[in-house]
């Protein structure tokens, strides 16, 4: 059985973060998704509440699992028996910093394999912090993220949530 890990903060899941999941989902066994629990790092939603969007969102996903962790990604996909870590590419601004993680990944775990996906060309300009300065002012994000997530993006900033424009 391959397991694999697909980590982040998703703060909140996007559409492009659910896009890079059921994708790498349909080629694995099962589809680990790890959501960092950093306290020091400042994000809008808790852990819990993160963790909740995220198992609403691939609810419809049947070998998908979330948990989240703290500590080193490698350790946890070690504990979880994952071989494989998948993330996402976007167009130029992903790729330094997931070039640089992926040697580090291989220093650390070398029995670990970095699989970057490259994302859809719709959610090439997806970002969860751009989504949250739209949100924040009302702007209309129905159509970039999952239902419950327009929801809970609403009731944070205490804005209506907006429904696309016919
Ligand atoms: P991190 O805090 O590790 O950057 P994120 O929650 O921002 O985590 O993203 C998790 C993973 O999803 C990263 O690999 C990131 O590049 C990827 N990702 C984020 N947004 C998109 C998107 N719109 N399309 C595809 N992949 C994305």
């Amino acid at each position: 059985m391959t397991i694999a890990l697909y980590p982040g903060s998703f703060d909140p899941v996007t559409n492009g973060h659910l896009d890079i999941a059921s994708r790498a989902a349909a080629f694995f066994d099962q589809l680990i998704i790890g959501v960092y629990d950093v306290p020091q790092k400042y994000l809008l939603f808790t852990t819990e509440e993160r963790i909740d969007l995220m198992r609403k969102s691939t609810a419809h996903l049947p070998n998908v699992r979330v948990e989240s962790y703290s500590g080193l990604t490698t350790e946890f996909a070690q504990r979880m028996n994952a071989r494989v870590l998948v993330r996402g590419l976007r167009m130029a601004s992903d790729f330094e910093r997931e070039f640089e993680m992926a040697l580090m990944t291989k220093k650390l775990a070398p029995d670990i394999e970095y699989l970057c996906l490259m994302s859809s060309l719709e959610f090439q300009f997806l970002s969860a912090s751009l989504l949250k300065e739209v949100a924040e002012f009302g702007g209309c994000i129905t159509d970039l993220v999952p239902e419950p997530v327009a929801v809970a993006l609403a009731q944070k900033y205490n804005v209506p949530k907006i429904a696309p424009k016919k």
